[in-house]
């Protein structure tokens, strides 16, 4: 662990070992630290937050500017760690590495750009000027999925505001949090500005964050479960949250879309990291008189994917994150084949060809998808493609809308009023139209309803961790 600019070991001297999920090897053993150690990294954070929050923004963009040169020169090993521990393909990890520097930069630039403002007042005697100020301790907490990007979306933008952090990384994934914090160690933040804490169990780390008085910040991606329980205890002090949580993606193929060049975007975007990204389509909403070329096209595709290892080029399918995410979708498709959807290619767990020691699902297409089916409602997390088909424009606005999630969706349409209608009507934090990658450092990212609260990335990114602070002046 990292606090306080030193590298140690667990309070309790405990270590877990780290596992690749693609055949089981154990790859590294890292601090088991537990509330303790959270308690000592948010005191040094406490007490390097008056000197670090009275830098200037061109010194806090230095750093920063630093630790993006360092990830993009460590790019390859960056990439290399993240397909080990987590399993993608080494070219999916080498964009998120890019992705995840991206924020660095962009941060490093926004930094100079957090404006107050000036109010005219009514009293002639009386200015009022509005500042912005940082909200003071951080504690992020990050999921294993995206584990570089989740971590620089949320450090870059907390420390150009000035704050300082407390990281906690999923625990199947803290070797890349680890090479992240050698990054930032060796771009020179002061000590205390960052610092990480591992643990294999998440509880009693974030029972500290959320009941220290001194952290006055909780940003968290994972689960809607855990966000909603994060949300609860830090309304107990009125902490601060940011909360980007699960989704349940709709991708709507309308009759005038090319169906082709549709199930080609579906089966980029659904197969992302094996299914394994929030904003990955989870309901395929295909118009019937189109439903036959989409389910064809999107078949061979998927049918061809090649799963395994992902330091293997030929790969593009990597291994699911453990076994009870295996069970999960095992769960869904035979929930969906029993209620009579059609498995049209895939639809089993994968053991042959030396995926037996991993966690592996075979990319699947289900058609016939209808309510009553759990995939229709639950979030999957894993690479099922299920279609549903609809007839009208109303229809399926309102079924695509009939979710508690409200992240990413998609749509497919050359019909420009009906593109605006759509892109209004969604009620989705995040809309591509005729687009599978709507995101961006620069872009608002977030979700509505159960799918979060707040955004990260772009303008919107800074302000999370920013007060408003108004100054009356009588003259
Ligand atoms: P998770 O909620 O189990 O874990 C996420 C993080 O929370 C991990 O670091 C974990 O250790 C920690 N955590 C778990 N229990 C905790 C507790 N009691 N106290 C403190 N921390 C705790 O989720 P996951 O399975 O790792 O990630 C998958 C989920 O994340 C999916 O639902 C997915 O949609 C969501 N996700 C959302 C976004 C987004 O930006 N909206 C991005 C990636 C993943």
């Amino acid at each position: 662990m990292f606090i306080d600019g030193q590298w140690v070991e667990a309070a309790g001297g405990r270590v877990f070992e780290v596992t690749n999920p693609a055949n089981g090897a154990v790859i590294g053993t890292v601090a088991d630290g537990g509330g303790d150690d959270a308690l000592s990294a948010v005191e040094a954070a406490f007490q390097a937050f008056p000197k670090w929050s009275r830098t200037t923004a061109y010194q806090r963009s230095a750093f920063l500017y630093r630790a993006w040169q360092l990830m993009l020169e460590r790019k390859e090993d960056l990439a290399r760690t993240m397909t080990e521990e987590q399993g993608k393909p080494l070219k999916a990890a080498r964009n998120e590495v890019q992705y995840g520097a991206d924020f660095l930069l962009w941060y490093a630039e926004e930094a100079k750009r957090v404006y107050g403002e000036t109010i005219p007042s009514g009293r002639a005697d009386q200015r009022f000027i509005v500042q912005r100020q940082p909200v003071g301790v951080v504690a992020a907490i990050t999921p294993w999925n995206y584990p570089v990007s989740m971590i620089t979306r949320k450090v870059a933008p907390a420390l150009a505001a000035g704050c300082t952090l407390i990281l906690k990384p999923a625990e199947s994934t803290p070797l890349c949090a680890i090479a992240m914090f050698r990054i930032f160690e060796e771009a020179g933040f002061p000590s205390g500005v960052v610092n990480l804490v591992t643990g294999a169990d998440p509880a009693p780390i974030g029972d500290v964050f959320l009941t220290d008085q001194r952290v006055r910040k909780v940003t968290f991606t994972g689960s809607t479960g855990v966000g909603k329980m994060i949300a609860e205890k830090a309304a107990a002090q009125m902490k601060r949250v940011s909360l980007e949580l699960g989704g349940h993606a709709p991708f709507i193929v309308f009759d005038d879309a090319d169906p082709e060049h549709a199930a080609k975007g579906a089966s980029l975007v659904k197969f992302l990291n094996t299914g394994q990204a929030c904003i990955c389509p989870n309901r395929l909403f295909v118009h019937e008189s189109i439903a036959d070329t989409f389910i064809g096209t999107l078949r061979s595709r998927v049918a061809k994917m090649k799963a395994g290892s992902g330091f293997d080029e030929s790969v593009s399918i990597g291994p699911l994150v453990n076994e009870a995410a295996v069970a999960k979708v095992e769960r869904q498709v035979e929930d969906a084949r029993a209620k009579g959807a059609v498995v049209e290619c895939g639809g089993d767990r994968m053991m042959d060809g030396g995926l037996i020691g991993g966690h592996f699902y075979a990319p699947t297409v289900l058609s016939g998808v209808t309510p009553d089916m759990q995939i229709y409602r639950e979030e999957t997390f894993g690479p099922v493609a299920p279609i549903i088909t609809f007839s009208s424009e109303d229809d399926v606005l309102a079924m695509a809308n009939d979710t508690t999630y409200g992240l990413a969706a998609y749509v497919y349409t050359r019909d420009v009023s009906r593109a605006m209608r759509m892109f209004e009507g969604l009620d989705f934090g995040i809309i591509g139209i005729n687009d599978i990658n709507p995101t961006s450092a620069a872009a608002p990212f977030g979700g509505m309803k159960e799918s979060g609260l707040g955004r990260e990335g772009g303008r919107d990114g800074i302000a999370e961790y920013l007060e408003t602070k108004l100054g009356g002046f009588s003259i």
